[in-house]
Protein backbone atom coordinates (compact mmCIF):
# COMPACT_ATOMS: atom_id res chain seq x y z
CA UNK A 1 0.00 0.00 0.00
CA UNK A 2 1.01 3.51 -0.51
CA UNK A 3 0.47 6.63 2.38
CA UNK A 4 0.94 10.16 2.21
CA UNK A 5 1.90 11.61 5.30
CA UNK A 6 2.74 15.30 6.26
CA UNK A 7 5.71 16.29 8.21
CA UNK A 8 5.51 18.56 10.52
CA UNK A 9 8.90 18.96 12.05
CA UNK A 10 8.59 22.03 14.15
CA UNK A 11 11.35 23.49 16.43
CA UNK A 12 14.35 22.53 18.66
CA UNK A 13 14.62 18.99 18.71
CA UNK A 14 11.50 18.32 16.42
CA UNK A 15 13.86 18.30 13.64
CA UNK A 16 15.90 15.46 14.87
CA UNK A 17 13.39 12.88 16.21
CA UNK A 18 10.95 13.68 13.24
CA UNK A 19 13.88 12.38 11.10
CA UNK A 20 14.21 9.61 13.12
CA UNK A 21 10.73 8.26 12.95
CA UNK A 22 11.19 8.07 9.39
CA UNK A 23 13.70 6.54 8.95
CA UNK A 24 12.34 4.03 11.07
CA UNK A 25 8.66 4.13 8.79
CA UNK A 26 10.78 3.42 5.73
CA UNK A 27 12.78 0.62 6.84
CA UNK A 28 9.55 -0.63 7.89
CA UNK A 29 7.79 0.18 4.06
CA UNK A 30 11.27 -1.55 2.74
CA UNK A 31 10.13 -4.79 5.41
CA UNK A 32 6.68 -4.86 4.35
CA UNK A 33 6.18 -3.56 1.21
CA UNK A 34 4.41 -0.34 1.87
CA UNK A 35 5.73 3.25 0.40
CA UNK A 36 5.49 6.02 2.58
CA UNK A 37 5.57 9.47 0.68
CA UNK A 38 7.02 12.49 3.25
CA UNK A 39 5.82 15.75 2.53
CA UNK A 40 7.09 18.49 5.15
CA UNK A 41 5.43 21.70 6.12
CA UNK A 42 6.63 24.76 8.19
CA UNK A 43 4.55 24.74 12.12
CA UNK A 44 5.50 26.82 14.96
CA UNK A 45 8.28 29.39 15.46
CA UNK A 46 9.99 28.39 12.17
CA UNK A 47 6.85 28.75 10.40
CA UNK A 48 6.37 32.40 11.91
CA UNK A 49 10.25 32.99 10.96
CA UNK A 50 9.26 32.28 7.71
CA UNK A 51 5.89 32.85 7.09
CA UNK A 52 5.00 35.49 9.71
CA UNK A 53 2.30 32.94 10.77
CA UNK A 54 2.60 29.79 13.46
CA UNK A 55 -0.09 27.74 11.27
CA UNK A 56 0.50 28.64 7.26
CA UNK A 57 -3.01 27.75 5.38
CA UNK A 58 -0.36 25.79 3.36
CA UNK A 59 0.30 23.53 6.54
CA UNK A 60 -3.30 23.30 7.35
CA UNK A 61 -4.23 22.31 3.49
CA UNK A 62 -1.18 19.65 3.15
CA UNK A 63 -2.56 18.16 5.95
CA UNK A 64 -6.04 17.62 5.22
CA UNK A 65 -4.86 16.93 2.01
CA UNK A 66 -3.06 13.69 3.80
CA UNK A 67 -3.54 10.46 4.85
CA UNK A 68 -1.54 11.06 8.28
CA UNK A 69 0.09 13.44 9.94
CA UNK A 70 3.83 13.04 12.49
CA UNK A 71 4.29 16.27 14.45
CA UNK A 72 7.56 16.78 16.35
CA UNK A 73 7.27 19.90 19.02
CA UNK A 74 7.01 23.58 18.73
CA UNK A 75 8.02 26.83 20.69
CA UNK A 76 11.23 27.79 22.06
CA UNK A 77 12.45 30.92 24.32
CA UNK A 78 13.13 32.78 21.18
CA UNK A 79 9.58 33.67 20.27
CA UNK A 80 8.27 33.43 24.00
CA UNK A 81 7.59 37.08 24.11
CA UNK A 82 5.42 37.08 21.30
CA UNK A 83 1.39 37.85 21.93
CA UNK A 84 -0.90 34.84 22.69
CA UNK A 85 -2.26 34.39 19.10
CA UNK A 86 1.17 34.44 17.39
CA UNK A 87 3.12 31.99 19.49
CA UNK A 88 3.96 28.72 18.14
CA UNK A 89 1.36 27.12 20.75
CA UNK A 90 -0.94 28.92 19.05
CA UNK A 91 -0.16 25.94 16.08
CA UNK A 92 -1.37 23.25 18.08
CA UNK A 93 -4.69 23.83 18.68
CA UNK A 94 -5.28 25.55 15.71
CA UNK A 95 -4.01 22.29 13.63
CA UNK A 96 -6.30 19.57 16.21
CA UNK A 97 -9.34 22.20 14.94
CA UNK A 98 -8.81 22.56 11.72
CA UNK A 99 -8.06 18.44 11.71
CA UNK A 100 -11.40 17.77 14.15
CA UNK A 101 -9.34 15.97 16.38
CA UNK A 102 -11.09 15.60 19.48
CA UNK A 103 -9.77 12.45 20.77
CA UNK A 104 -6.18 11.97 22.36
CA UNK A 105 -4.25 9.06 23.49
CA UNK A 106 -1.45 9.04 25.33
CA UNK A 107 -0.39 5.87 26.24
CA UNK A 108 1.69 5.94 29.89
CA UNK A 109 2.68 2.38 29.60
CA UNK A 110 6.25 1.68 31.83
CA UNK A 111 8.56 -0.91 30.01
CA UNK A 112 9.98 -3.58 31.89
CA UNK A 113 13.38 -2.70 31.04
CA UNK A 114 13.15 1.39 32.62
CA UNK A 115 11.75 -0.34 35.53
CA UNK A 116 15.05 1.77 37.75
CA UNK A 117 13.78 5.09 35.74
CA UNK A 118 10.62 5.19 37.58
CA UNK A 119 10.58 7.76 40.36
CA UNK A 120 7.91 5.40 42.24
CA UNK A 121 9.58 2.55 44.72
CA UNK A 122 9.72 -0.89 43.02
CA UNK A 123 7.18 -2.85 45.10
CA UNK A 124 4.13 0.00 43.67
CA UNK A 125 5.70 -0.13 40.16
CA UNK A 126 5.39 -4.30 40.56
CA UNK A 127 5.07 -6.04 36.80
CA UNK A 128 5.05 -2.37 35.25
CA UNK A 129 1.63 -0.95 33.92
CA UNK A 130 0.35 0.03 30.92
CA UNK A 131 -2.27 2.79 30.72
CA UNK A 132 -4.43 4.15 28.24
CA UNK A 133 -5.34 8.08 28.51
CA UNK A 134 -8.30 9.29 26.54
CA UNK A 135 -8.43 12.80 26.74
CA UNK A 136 -11.41 15.36 25.56
CA UNK A 137 -9.14 17.18 22.97
CA UNK A 138 -11.59 20.28 21.72
CA UNK A 139 -14.01 21.03 24.22
CA UNK A 140 -14.26 21.86 27.93
CA UNK A 141 -12.11 24.84 29.44
CA UNK A 142 -9.71 25.53 27.36
CA UNK A 143 -12.07 26.71 24.46
CA UNK A 144 -15.19 28.08 26.51
CA UNK A 145 -15.79 31.69 27.04
CA UNK A 146 -12.86 34.01 28.73
CA UNK A 147 -12.35 37.29 29.50
CA UNK A 148 -12.26 40.09 31.77
CA UNK A 149 -14.88 41.46 33.78
CA UNK A 150 -15.63 43.45 37.15
CA UNK A 151 -16.57 41.08 39.76
CA UNK A 152 -17.19 41.52 44.17
CA UNK A 153 -13.30 41.51 44.36
CA UNK A 154 -12.79 44.01 41.43
CA UNK A 155 -11.30 43.57 38.20
CA UNK A 156 -11.76 39.45 37.49
CA UNK A 157 -10.49 37.15 34.48
CA UNK A 158 -12.61 34.13 33.80
CA UNK A 159 -12.85 31.23 32.10
CA UNK A 160 -15.87 29.06 31.23
CA UNK A 161 -16.21 24.94 30.78
CA UNK A 162 -19.06 23.86 28.93
CA UNK A 163 -19.44 20.12 27.27
CA UNK A 164 -22.45 18.99 25.16
CA UNK A 165 -23.70 15.22 25.32
CA UNK A 166 -22.79 14.94 21.97
CA UNK A 167 -18.90 15.65 22.87
CA UNK A 168 -19.42 13.47 25.88
CA UNK A 169 -20.69 10.51 24.04
CA UNK A 170 -18.10 10.59 21.33
CA UNK A 171 -14.86 10.55 23.61
CA UNK A 172 -16.73 7.88 25.58
CA UNK A 173 -17.39 5.90 22.81
CA UNK A 174 -13.89 6.10 21.56
CA UNK A 175 -12.80 4.90 25.41
CA UNK A 176 -14.92 1.97 25.18
CA UNK A 177 -14.21 1.22 21.38
CA UNK A 178 -10.50 1.06 22.80
CA UNK A 179 -10.65 -0.64 26.08
CA UNK A 180 -12.75 -3.74 24.39
CA UNK A 181 -8.97 -3.81 22.54
CA UNK A 182 -7.27 -4.34 25.50
CA UNK A 183 -7.80 -5.75 29.40
CA UNK A 184 -11.82 -4.39 29.34
CA UNK A 185 -11.73 -1.69 31.90
CA UNK A 186 -12.78 2.08 31.69
CA UNK A 187 -12.39 4.66 34.82
CA UNK A 188 -13.78 7.99 33.60
CA UNK A 189 -12.48 10.87 35.84
CA UNK A 190 -14.50 13.65 36.50
CA UNK A 191 -15.34 16.05 39.52
CA UNK A 192 -19.20 15.40 39.84
CA UNK A 193 -19.43 16.83 43.44
CA UNK A 194 -18.34 20.41 42.43
CA UNK A 195 -18.77 20.72 38.93
CA UNK A 196 -22.28 20.53 36.93
CA UNK A 197 -20.21 19.65 33.64
CA UNK A 198 -18.79 16.76 35.57
CA UNK A 199 -22.17 15.86 36.99
CA UNK A 200 -23.39 15.79 32.66
CA UNK A 201 -20.35 14.16 31.68
CA UNK A 202 -21.10 11.16 34.53
CA UNK A 203 -24.39 10.67 33.42
CA UNK A 204 -23.95 10.38 29.83
CA UNK A 205 -20.99 7.80 30.49
CA UNK A 206 -23.23 5.75 32.85
CA UNK A 207 -25.51 5.65 29.72
CA UNK A 208 -22.88 4.65 27.17
CA UNK A 209 -21.29 1.65 30.08
CA UNK A 210 -24.59 -0.04 29.47
CA UNK A 211 -23.89 -0.26 26.03
CA UNK A 212 -20.97 -1.80 26.52
CA UNK A 213 -21.79 -4.86 28.99
CA UNK A 214 -18.60 -6.42 28.28
CA UNK A 215 -16.39 -3.88 29.71
CA UNK A 216 -15.53 -2.55 33.34
CA UNK A 217 -16.76 0.51 34.17
CA UNK A 218 -15.85 2.68 37.29
CA UNK A 219 -16.18 6.56 38.17
CA UNK A 220 -13.08 8.04 40.00
CA UNK A 221 -12.83 11.73 41.22
CA UNK A 222 -9.84 13.47 39.47
CA UNK A 223 -8.38 14.29 43.20
CA UNK A 224 -9.17 10.64 44.21
CA UNK A 225 -7.16 9.56 40.43
CA UNK A 226 -4.17 12.22 41.03
CA UNK A 227 -3.48 10.04 44.34
CA UNK A 228 -4.25 6.62 43.44
CA UNK A 229 -1.62 6.79 39.82
CA UNK A 230 1.63 6.96 41.60
CA UNK A 231 -0.44 4.55 44.74
CA UNK A 232 -1.35 2.10 42.62
CA UNK A 233 -1.04 2.73 38.84
CA UNK A 234 -1.30 -1.10 38.06
CA UNK A 235 -5.41 -0.81 38.63
CA UNK A 236 -5.98 1.54 35.71
CA UNK A 237 -6.42 0.21 32.16
CA UNK A 238 -8.08 3.52 29.96
CA UNK A 239 -8.82 6.20 31.43
CA UNK A 240 -11.44 8.53 29.81
CA UNK A 241 -11.47 12.21 31.19
CA UNK A 242 -12.30 15.96 29.77
CA UNK A 243 -9.53 18.22 28.27
CA UNK A 244 -8.16 19.83 31.21
CA UNK A 245 -8.06 16.68 33.30
CA UNK A 246 -6.52 14.71 30.95
CA UNK A 247 -3.95 17.36 30.44
CA UNK A 248 -2.60 17.18 34.11
CA UNK A 249 -3.70 13.43 34.82
CA UNK A 250 -1.17 12.45 31.37
CA UNK A 251 1.37 14.59 32.71
CA UNK A 252 1.39 13.17 36.13
CA UNK A 253 1.26 9.23 34.41
CA UNK A 254 4.04 10.33 32.05
CA UNK A 255 6.06 11.44 34.66
CA UNK A 256 5.85 8.03 36.87
CA UNK A 257 7.13 5.74 33.55
CA UNK A 258 10.49 7.68 34.13
CA UNK A 259 10.90 9.73 31.01
CA UNK A 260 9.33 12.61 28.83
CA UNK A 261 11.06 11.08 26.18
CA UNK A 262 9.42 7.58 25.43
CA UNK A 263 5.89 8.91 25.36
CA UNK A 264 4.21 8.88 22.19
CA UNK A 265 0.00 10.45 21.75
CA UNK A 266 -2.47 10.14 18.82
CA UNK A 267 -5.09 12.75 18.12
CA UNK A 268 -8.14 11.25 16.36
CA UNK A 269 -11.30 12.47 14.89
CA UNK A 270 -13.97 11.00 12.90
CA UNK A 271 -11.93 9.66 10.04
CA UNK A 272 -8.53 7.21 9.96
CA UNK A 273 -6.13 10.41 9.41
CA UNK A 274 -4.36 11.14 12.59
CA UNK A 275 -1.89 13.48 14.32
CA UNK A 276 0.66 11.69 15.79
CA UNK A 277 3.21 13.40 18.04
CA UNK A 278 5.81 12.77 21.31
CA UNK A 279 4.22 14.28 24.25
CA UNK A 280 7.16 16.37 25.03
CA UNK A 281 8.24 19.90 23.72
CA UNK A 282 11.03 20.94 22.06
CA UNK A 283 13.36 20.55 24.13
CA UNK A 284 15.37 23.65 23.47
CA UNK A 285 18.12 22.89 26.05
CA UNK A 286 19.49 19.93 23.75
CA UNK A 287 18.33 20.53 20.34
CA UNK A 288 20.80 20.41 17.81
CA UNK A 289 23.34 18.35 20.06
CA UNK A 290 22.18 14.74 19.18
CA UNK A 291 21.23 14.43 22.86
CA UNK A 292 17.28 13.66 22.66
CA UNK A 293 15.34 10.51 22.59
CA UNK A 294 13.60 9.78 19.48
CA UNK A 295 11.63 6.52 21.17
CA UNK A 296 8.87 8.81 21.84
CA UNK A 297 8.31 9.70 18.41
CA UNK A 298 9.09 6.21 16.96
CA UNK A 299 6.43 4.67 19.21
CA UNK A 300 4.48 7.95 17.57
CA UNK A 301 4.79 6.54 14.44
CA UNK A 302 3.94 2.95 15.81
CA UNK A 303 0.49 4.65 16.78
CA UNK A 304 -0.20 6.17 13.28
CA UNK A 305 0.58 2.46 11.87
CA UNK A 306 -2.10 1.04 14.16
CA UNK A 307 -5.04 3.38 14.18
CA UNK A 308 -4.76 5.39 11.25
CA UNK A 309 -3.23 2.58 8.56
CA UNK A 310 -4.74 -0.22 10.23
CA UNK A 311 -1.55 -1.89 10.04
CA UNK A 312 -0.85 -3.66 13.43
CA UNK A 313 1.76 -6.23 12.68
CA UNK A 314 4.22 -3.56 11.37
CA UNK A 315 3.05 -1.11 14.31
CA UNK A 316 3.99 -4.42 16.47
CA UNK A 317 7.00 -4.68 14.74
CA UNK A 318 8.22 -1.33 16.04
CA UNK A 319 7.54 -1.34 19.59
CA UNK A 320 9.04 -4.78 19.77
CA UNK A 321 12.58 -3.30 18.44
CA UNK A 322 12.25 -0.44 20.73
CA UNK A 323 11.95 -3.21 23.43
CA UNK A 324 14.75 -5.38 22.10
CA UNK A 325 16.84 -2.67 22.07
CA UNK A 326 15.86 -0.98 25.69
CA UNK A 327 16.38 -4.87 27.00
CA UNK A 328 19.82 -4.82 24.76
CA UNK A 329 21.09 -1.50 27.70
CA UNK A 330 21.30 0.75 25.23
CA UNK A 331 20.11 4.08 26.45
CA UNK A 332 19.27 7.94 25.65
CA UNK A 333 20.71 10.23 28.60
CA UNK A 334 17.25 10.97 29.80
CA UNK A 335 16.31 7.11 30.57
CA UNK A 336 19.99 6.45 31.88
CA UNK A 337 18.12 5.97 35.56
CA UNK A 338 20.24 4.03 37.72
CA UNK A 339 22.18 2.10 34.57
CA UNK A 340 25.75 2.42 35.01
CA UNK A 341 26.73 3.20 31.19
CA UNK A 342 27.63 5.93 28.37
CA UNK A 343 24.50 7.13 27.47
CA UNK A 344 23.96 7.42 23.31
CA UNK A 345 22.72 10.18 21.27
CA UNK A 346 19.36 9.94 19.12
CA UNK A 347 20.90 9.01 15.36
CA UNK A 348 22.86 6.48 17.52
CA UNK A 349 19.31 5.22 18.94
CA UNK A 350 17.52 5.52 15.86
CA UNK A 351 20.11 3.09 13.98
CA UNK A 352 19.84 0.62 16.06
CA UNK A 353 16.04 0.85 16.42
CA UNK A 354 15.97 0.60 12.65
CA UNK A 355 18.74 -2.42 13.32
CA UNK A 356 16.29 -4.08 15.27
CA UNK A 357 13.57 -4.00 12.61
CA UNK A 358 15.68 -6.56 10.66
P1 LIG B 1 10.09 20.02 27.10
O1 LIG B 1 9.25 18.80 27.06
O2 LIG B 1 10.53 20.57 25.81
O3 LIG B 1 11.40 19.74 27.98
C1 LIG B 1 11.33 19.40 29.37
C2 LIG B 1 12.63 18.67 29.75
O4 LIG B 1 12.60 17.35 29.20
C3 LIG B 1 13.89 19.32 29.20
O5 LIG B 1 14.93 19.18 30.15
C4 LIG B 1 14.21 18.53 27.97
O6 LIG B 1 15.58 18.51 27.63
C5 LIG B 1 13.71 17.14 28.34
N1 LIG B 1 13.21 16.41 27.16
C6 LIG B 1 12.06 16.64 26.49
N2 LIG B 1 11.98 15.80 25.45
C7 LIG B 1 13.09 15.04 25.47
C8 LIG B 1 13.58 14.00 24.63
N3 LIG B 1 12.91 13.54 23.57
N4 LIG B 1 14.78 13.46 24.94
C9 LIG B 1 15.47 13.87 25.99
N5 LIG B 1 15.07 14.85 26.83
C10 LIG B 1 13.89 15.43 26.55
O7 LIG B 1 9.27 21.11 27.92
P2 LIG B 1 9.60 22.65 28.21
O8 LIG B 1 11.08 22.81 28.42
O9 LIG B 1 8.66 23.04 29.26
O10 LIG B 1 9.18 23.40 26.87
C11 LIG B 1 10.09 23.77 25.83
C12 LIG B 1 9.29 24.35 24.69
O11 LIG B 1 8.43 23.35 24.14
C13 LIG B 1 8.36 25.49 25.12
O12 LIG B 1 8.39 26.48 24.14
C14 LIG B 1 6.99 24.84 25.22
O13 LIG B 1 5.93 25.74 25.02
C15 LIG B 1 7.08 23.84 24.09
N6 LIG B 1 6.18 22.68 24.20
C16 LIG B 1 5.70 22.20 23.02
C17 LIG B 1 4.89 21.07 23.05
C18 LIG B 1 4.43 20.52 21.72
O14 LIG B 1 4.93 20.93 20.70
N7 LIG B 1 3.49 19.59 21.72
C19 LIG B 1 4.60 20.44 24.25
C20 LIG B 1 5.13 20.94 25.43
C21 LIG B 1 5.95 22.07 25.40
Amino acid sequence: MEYSIALLKGDGIGVEIVDSAVEVLTRVGEIYGHIFNFTPYLIGGTAIDETGEPLPKETVDGCLASDSVLLGAVGGPRWDDMPGDKRPEKALLGIRYALGLYTNLRPAKLFPALKGASPLREDIVGAGFDIMIVRELTGGIYFGDRGYREGKFGREAFDTEAYSITEIERIGKAAFDIARKRSKRVTSIDKANVLETSRLWRRTMHALAERYPDVEYRDMLVDNAAMQLVRDPEQFDVIVTSNMFGDILSDEASQITGSIGMLASASLGDTTRGMYEPIHGSAPDIAGQDKANPIATILSAAMMLRYSFGLSAEADSIEAAVDNVLNSGARTADILGTCDGVPIGCRAMTEKVVAALE
